[in-house]
């Protein structure tokens, strides 16, 4: 058995984040972190446009009180505000520790931290590294925590929670390389283990985010919250869904559609492209629906909507937006400085995860918490984002709640023994599963199960939903879920089979989406990205609460928590 104080799931920026908190607070801990890639290859290493933070360098007039009521009504109301306060309160010191641990940010030509405008925002206070700043942050975290003795297990695929008795005690982990197994027992477990785009056919995220975490912990009996709001970037490339990120937008990118208009005028004609992302894919989606979406030939009606970016410049698409020119021409084959850029919205984030407190101490419901587990980042759900989450929020959650979180456990694991596990149920019973995969005989490969299973999430509970259309999904999930025993893999070995990581993810998928949807079935309202066409409307008196869906294989449990409002009363949201 592997023993550590602590053991962290995620390599990415909050789980990074975290390792080093807990290294600065008490060097003398054990800490151990895994992932299924190497961290460096986490999720966030691909973030483009930058993190929020009231830095005033661009704009003097700017607050935290303003952040967090950018916030607040980007949420929808849905964001518990005492989160809120924290996250954009702690926003400029964490991106100056950021800076002082070597993170290369843009700068304005006297030196100071760069700024540029982003959706939902009223002001300018997006720092950013061009429109590769997840690279420039990750890199340095990494490089930060190599120095302080935390050992990572890179390329181990943690496949079950291990909770007892209300503690959780550890987890069952897999190698990636030879197919062993091991049990790691610890006094503190976090999940740090992103979202999952891949629940969806069309996603930005990267192929790794397919909600694992989400899966294990519901798995264990912890309830999910907020599971029904999920994001749909609105300029994903089309056909492949590749992130155009909104710093293109934010850089003065125009949204054109079959008529050469910049149609967001009629949708939120005070910020234009720079409006939240909820209502910029739910107006994308509008414009083709009606017929004034662009196909492939340039003719209307088709899939897509122009990004235009050619009034910008060669110079400044180069400086600011260097990434995305380069995505659309390797994908594409497009000059983003002559051409437009055909795009439309991709799914790109999880507003609901793991729920935790401002300590990112995991909750078993309303009232409680269960011992010893911790969670941040985007697979927790602390709720900074409630309904909707405004770009360049996430980085800072990350990043504000990774540290938390990393100083509660620090705290939390002093003067504790490590709890008393015997680990022979867990070899046997992951011993018995991985097995029970491989001698499988049916007649279905992954990726056909898979393929269906995404399109049929995509088909039912897309931008915009209805109880008929959801209900029918739901069934049509029921069928594709059967098949799961019918998965037949070819490849019976030990080393590198990425045939069982694979099958071991649809497993999560299929339950994340199974969440999802149901949680969406029962929000008869449309609030931020939950858009209900039987259900247009905002309903505070019936709906202004937190979803928390238990799931058991017998079926999911819907019950609901309050919202914390302290700074700002709701209002209509209107831009
Ligand atoms: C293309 C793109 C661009 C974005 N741009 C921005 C931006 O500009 N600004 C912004 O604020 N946000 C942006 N976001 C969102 C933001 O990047 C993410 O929400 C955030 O980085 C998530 O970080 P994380 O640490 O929670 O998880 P991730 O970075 O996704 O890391 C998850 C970690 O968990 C590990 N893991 C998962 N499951 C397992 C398992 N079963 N066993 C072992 N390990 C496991 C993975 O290996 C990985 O190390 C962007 C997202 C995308 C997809």
């Amino acid at each position: 058995m592997i023993e550590h104080d602590v053991i962290i799931v995620g390599g990415g920026l909050a789980g990074s984040r975290a390792a080093l908190e807990i290294a600065r607070t008490d060097p003398s801990l054990s800490i151990g972190l895994v992932a299924k890639t190497h961290p460096i290859r986490s999720h966030s290493v691909a973030a483009q446009g930058g993190i929020a933070a009231v830095l005033q360098n661009a704009d003097p007039n700017d607050t935290w009180e303003a952040h967090a009521f950018d916030t607040v009504k980007g949420s929808d109301y849905l964001a518990d505000q005492d989160a809120v306060e924290i996250l954009t309160r702690e926003a400029p010191d964490v991106v100056i520790d950021l800076e002082h641990m070597g993170v290369l940010f843009s700068r304005f030509p006297d030196g100071r931290i760069a700024q540029r405008a982003f959706g939902g925002h009223s002001h300018h206070r997006t720092c950013y590294a061009a429109d590769k700043t997840g690279h420039a942050i990750l890199h340095e975290l990494i490089c930060n925590l190599m120095g302080c003795g935390v050992t990572i297990y890179d390329e181990w695929y943690v496949l079950q929670l291990i909770l007892e008795e209300g503690q959780t005690k550890g987890v069952v982990m897999y190698r990636i390389l030879d197919g062993a197994l091991a049990i790691v027992r610890a006094k503190a477990v976090m999940f740090a283990t992103g979202g999952y785009g891949r629940v969806y056919n069309t996603t930005s995220n990267d192929f790794a985010s397919t909600g694992d975490g989400l899966a294990m912990t519901a798995i264990a009996g912890v309830p999910l919250e907020d599971m029904e709001f999920v994001q749909f970037h609105p300029t994903g490339l089309y056909p492949v869904g590749v992130l155009i990120s909104e710093a293109v937008r934010g850089e003065g990118a125009y949204l054109i559609n079959s008529e050469g208009r910049r149609f967001m005028e009629d949708y939120a004609p005070s910020r234009m492209e720079l409006a939240p992302r909820d209502i910029t894919s739910r107006a994308i989606t509008r414009e083709i629906r009606a017929g004034r979406g662009i196909n492939p030939d340039g003719s209307a009606g088709g899939p897509f909507v122009y990004l235009d970016l050619r009034h910008m410049g060669e110079e400044k698409i180069m400086s600011r937006v260097p990434f995305c020119w380069e995505e659309a021409h390797r994908l594409l084959g497009i000059n983003a400085v002559h051409q437009p850029m055909p795009v439309r919205p991709t799914v790109h984030y999880s507003m609901g995860g793991i729920p935790v407190n401002t300590q990112g101490q995991v909750r078993s419901s309303t009232d409680d918490l269960v011992e010893g587990f911790f969670a941040a980042g985007e697979a927790a759900c602390v709720s900074v984002h409630g309904a909707n989450r405004l770009g360049s929020n996430s980085l800072l959650e990350c990043v504000v709640y990774g540290r938390r979180t990393g100083a509660a456990i620090a705290q939390y694991v002093q003067n504790r023994k490590r709890p008393d596990l015997d680990e022979t149920p867990y070899l046997a019973d992951a011993t018995r599963q991985i097995q029970a995969l491989l001698d499988q005989t049916g007649s279905y490969r992954i990726a056909q199960i898979r393929q269906q299973y995404q399109d049929c999430m995509t088909q039912y509970c897309g931008v915009f939903r209805s109880e008929e259309v959801m209900r029918a999904g739901i069934a049509r999930l029921k069928e594709i879920q059967q098949l799961y025993n019918q998965v037949y893999l070819d490849d019976k070995g030990k080393c590198w089979n990425t045939e069982v990581i694979e099958a071991l993810e649809l497993r999560s998928l299929m339950i994340v989406g199974e969440l999802i949807l149901t949680a969406a079935l029962n929000r008869k309202e449309s609030r931020g990205s939950h858009s209900r066409e039987d259900y247009p409307n905002r309903d505070d008196a019936s709906f202004l609460k937190h979803t928390l869906a238990y799931y058991s294989p017998a079926g999911i449990d819907i019950g609901y928590m309050p919202v914390t409002i302290t700074l700002f009363q709701p209002q209509e949201r209107k831009y």
